[in-house]
């Protein structure tokens, strides 16, 4: 683990999205990686028992001695349950497939809904900082969404340009709108991603308009293309920016880490002139 002070701010994002396969874990890797060359210091929390952002970025199975089960239920100490990855500023919290019965362990804990937020915030506490810490959600609504939903500062919501995309999303806003009111007020959305786009594909025209036509600023600008490139990269263990940097997925995922970071120069030079 890279050994990092602490300092003030630090932004807490979950990706999630209750459909499979449209690009979370994919958008978990490369954003993480795509801003720790940039010099922020990052956490990947892998909350999918399925385990393949940790696969993708090289913490094969039998190397993971502890794992984001642990991380949530503090079975040991924070900073064990944390690994460095190949790529410097980028540290990851594996999982393992004992989180697939944490959510039902989740419905005894008096807190069940804080359990993650809490261990979060014990990083600080640990004298662990980072800028970035990414939740790569599982595909469902079940209880560790919802604890990552309540840990983060804000959602980034993947939405696979084809048929049937913008239909999951309500019941997603719903559960947001749900969240804010009951335990987590300032819960925002960081902003929806097209992924997966095919400008050739007349649904993936029509997904993308009908997203900024009902959404507007929520969507990303940077939208991701749909790219083999992209679907490769995570069996040689590598990010996009390792496997085929000047590829188009690669320089969408550039992009889109930029967009993010200049929201946050933009949002605090507001809080400066306040
Ligand atoms: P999720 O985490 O939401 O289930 P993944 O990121 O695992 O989704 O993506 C699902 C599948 O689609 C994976 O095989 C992945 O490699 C592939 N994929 C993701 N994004 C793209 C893209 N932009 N272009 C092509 N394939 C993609
Ligand atoms: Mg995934």
């Amino acid at each position: 683990m890279h050994n990092h002070g602490t300092t003030a701010d630090t932004r807490v994002i979950a990706i999630a999205n209750q459909k499979g396969g449209v690009g979370k874990t994919t958008t978990a890797i490369n954003l993480a990686t795509a801003l720790s060359e940039l010099g922020k210091r990052v956490l990947l929390i892998d909350l999918d028992p399925q385990g393949n952002a940790s696969t993708g970025l090289g913490r094969e199975l039998r190397d993971r001695t502890y794992s984001s089960y642990d991380f949530i239920f503090n079975r040991t100490k924070l900073a064990e349950t944390i690994s460095e990855t190949k790529y410097e500023n980028l540290d990851i919290v594996a999982s393992t497939t004992d989180l697939s019965s944490a959510d039902i362990e989740l419905y005894d804990r008096e807190r069940k809904l804080y359990q993650l937020k809490d261990s979060i915030s014990a990083l600080r506490r640990a004298e662990l900082h980072y800028d970035f810490v990414f939740i790569d959600c599982p595909p469902s609504l079940n209880l560790l969404t919802l604890n990552a939903l309540v840990a983060s500062n804000s959602i980034v919501v993947p939405l696979q340009s084809e048929f049937f995309a913008l239909e999951g999303l309500s019941q997603l806003m719903q559960t947001i709108t749900m969240i804010r009111k009951s335990s987590n007020k300032s819960l925002r959305i960081e902003g929806i991603l097209v992924t997966m786009f095919d400008a050739r594909n007349r649904i993936s025209r029509q997904v993308e308009d009908d997203a900024r036509s009902h959404l507007g600023s929520l969507v990303f600008e940077t939208r991701i293309p749909r790219s083999v490139r992209l679907s490769e990269a995570p069996s040689f263990s590598q990010s996009i920016h390792d496997y085929d940097r000047y590829s188009k997925g690669g320089q969408a995922y550039r992009k889109l880490a930029w967009e993010i970071l200049r929201r946050y120069e933009t949002s605090q030079e507001t809080a400066h002139v306040q």
